[in-house]
């Protein structure tokens, strides 16, 4: 609150003392705005009113949302005025699961996402690491499994352009990895090394020499051999990482998982951003749930909620993998893979009477749990877990998450609405690229590839969808999962009628599941996620009316401004 109005605010009251019949009310909502943008479109996600021409803002929050002429009864002789010109205005997007440590430090890595061939995996990370000849390590991460003859890349084929330093490259999902002879010599990893739980040293069938791929916890076997940035260095990222998000438009995002240990080391970073007023977006952070270590989660999780709140900085969940991925056979099937039934079906990272019992000491401390679960067994199994908590701890406002969802078994479809579990899943995880058609697919076979990614059904059964993005995993550009959630369609626009268009959602929705649903997924709908009076004003203008163009053109389409607690965090610089 602004001096001058809190001694308005203190005269009045003096004033209520004296006369208290006559005493005029204060009336803050007729002062004069600080900025108004009237002229264009907004969308407010709001259900009674989702159109309106003008936004007024003052201090953190949005004084009015309604007409032009509305807003400009509130301009006063210092209210910036923004003409819209019919730009497109609309809540501030929130992504409801990315990795900001891992995004921020994946800002000084090669990133191999849109290469799809293993030659030009090969070139970028050639010219990468010649670029940057005084890294000790050549890191880098987004490599597809589609990319590789057999689904995994080997040592040879890094050492063939990172022969002189330790190389190493984290696949696109994070559970496999890369390395180069000189970084499995460095982990000590030989033909002798055994798998650690829960994870595999691929090896040659015939020598059985490690051939560099790494699966699940085996990667930690090299990564913890990767020298850590220091202290400086990873708060600069952390601030490009921030300044990155704004400029897609992103106001809120929830953080998918930290170790209970690893966040003790992120959190000085966060509070000094808080301190010095650079955490522009607003955080909420999960601490990761393993099996075996569930009190240590829950005691860490209720540790950061008791904390004071802060409108950027909030804490009460806590994560859990309930499985694996279905590109690395890790996720938890009902029934065996496709591709090689010897595979078998995939085994859960927990027993399900443990993990019950996990969600259920999670949701006794009052806190919010997030299931990754992405086969159909393993999301069968997060749904009996939010169902145990729910019946061992009664109803209550819980908001249990399911994240990433990709195949289903249909019975379950009509269980998120039954239970009130949140469907969080990332269009960019459906685009229908090589790494999907081939390699996705052909692992789930027809059958459950056919629910792959499945949206649509979700919300016909009812189910309340979050958007986000996974980013490391896949870029946290909103505007690039808008176009997929709305096409499933490749930027080349293949295929041609879009990978399962029945899953596709509209645009209205898409725009729901990244901005109110997502603030409802965080608790925060009461005070983000539509533009209405007293909300918190987080919003984005765009550079087009995404109602009004072809999807194709939401990939051309720019942020212009961005706007977190009424400051603008982010503006393009050819707008104004
Ligand atoms: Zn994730």
């Amino acid at each position: 609150m602004s001096r001058r109005r809190w001694m308005r605010r203190a005269c009045v009251a003096l004033a209520v003392l004296a006369w208290p019949a006559a005493a005029p009310t204060a009336d803050v909502s007729k002062e004069p705005a600080d900025v108004i943008l009237s002229g264009g479109r907004v969308w407010t996600a709001a259900e009674a009113q989702p159109w309106a021409e003008a936004v007024a803002v003052r201090g953190d929050r949005i004084a009015f949302v309604g007409s032009s002429a509305g807003a400009a009864a509130l301009r006063g002789p210092r209210t910036q005025v923004v003409d819209l010109a019919g730009r497109l205005v609309t809540p501030g997007f929130n992504d409801a699961h990315l990795h900001l440590m891992s995004g921020s430090l994946s800002l000084e890595r090669v990133d191999l996402i849109e290469d799809q061939d293993t030659p030009a995996v090969q070139e970028r990370i050639r010219a990468f690491a010649a670029a940057n000849p005084k890294n000790a390590w050549v890191l880098g991460r987004g490599w597809l499994y589609g990319s590789f003859a057999g689904g995994l890349p080997t040592r040879e084929q890094l050492d063939a352009v990172v022969a002189d330093r330790p190389a190493y490259m984290e696949c696109y999902d994070g559970h496999s990895g890369w390395a180069n002879s000189k970084a499995l010599a460095l982990a000590g990893i030989t033909k002798d090394t055994p798998n650690p739980p829960r994870g595999e040293i691929v090896k040659d069938a015939k020598t059985g020499e490690p051939t560099g791929a790494l699966k699940e916890s085996a990667t930690s076997l090299v990564e913890a051999k990767i020298p850590a940035p220091g202290v400086e260095e990873r708060y600069a990222l952390l601030l490009r990482a921030l300044r990155l998000l704004n400029s897609q438009g992103l106001t809120s995002v929830q953080d998918a998982g930290y170790g209970p240990d690893e966040f003790r080391g992120e959190l000085p970073l966060l509070e000094r951003a808080l301190k010095e007023r650079a955490l522009t977006v607003r955080l909420k952070a999960s601490i990761r749930m393993s099996p075996g270590a569930a009190d240590a989660a829950v005691a860490e999780a209720s540790w950061l909620a008791a904390r004071p709140p802060d409108p950027f900085l909030r804490f009460g969940t806590v994560k859990g993998f309930v499985d694996g991925v279905i590109e690395a056979h890790t996720a938890a099937m009902l029934e065996p893979y496709s591709d090689d039934p010897k595979l078998g079906r995939g085994e859960p990272n927990w027993d399900a009477a443990a993990l019950n019992a996990a969600v259920t000491a999670a949701d006794r401390a009052g806190l919010q749990v997030y299931l990754h679960a992405i086969g159909d067994r393993g999301v069968r199994m997060a749904l009996d877990a939010h169902e145990a908590a729910a019946r061992a701890n009664g109803p209550r406002d819980r908001r249990g998450r399911i994240e990433h969802i990709e195949t289903i078994d249909p019975a379950d479809y009509p269980r998120f609405q039954a239970l009130g579990v949140i469907a969080s899943m990332q269009p960019l995880h459906a685009n229908p690229d090589l790494n999907n058609s081939a390699v996705w697919s052909r692992n789930a076979g027809p059958a459950r590839a056919g629910r792959g990614f499945s949206w649509g059904n979700v919300q016909r059964a009812g189910g309340r969808l979050v958007f986000g993005s996974d980013w490391p995993v896949v870029t946290s550009d909103v505007l690039r999962g808008l176009y997929v959630a709305v096409t499933r369609k490749t930027r080349e626009g293949t295929p041609p009628g879009g990978w399962l268009p029945e899953q596709a959602v509209t645009l209205e929705q898409a725009l729901r599941h990244y901005t109110i649903d997502g603030a409802y997924g965080a608790f925060e709908d009461g005070e983000r996620g539509s533009l209405a009076t007293g909300k918190w004003a987080d919003l984005v203008v765009l550079s087009d009316d995404l109602f009004k163009v072809a999807p194709e053109q939401i990939l051309k389409t720019k942020v212009l401004m961005t706007m977190v607690g009424g400051r603008v965090v982010f503006r393009d610089e050819g707008w104004r």
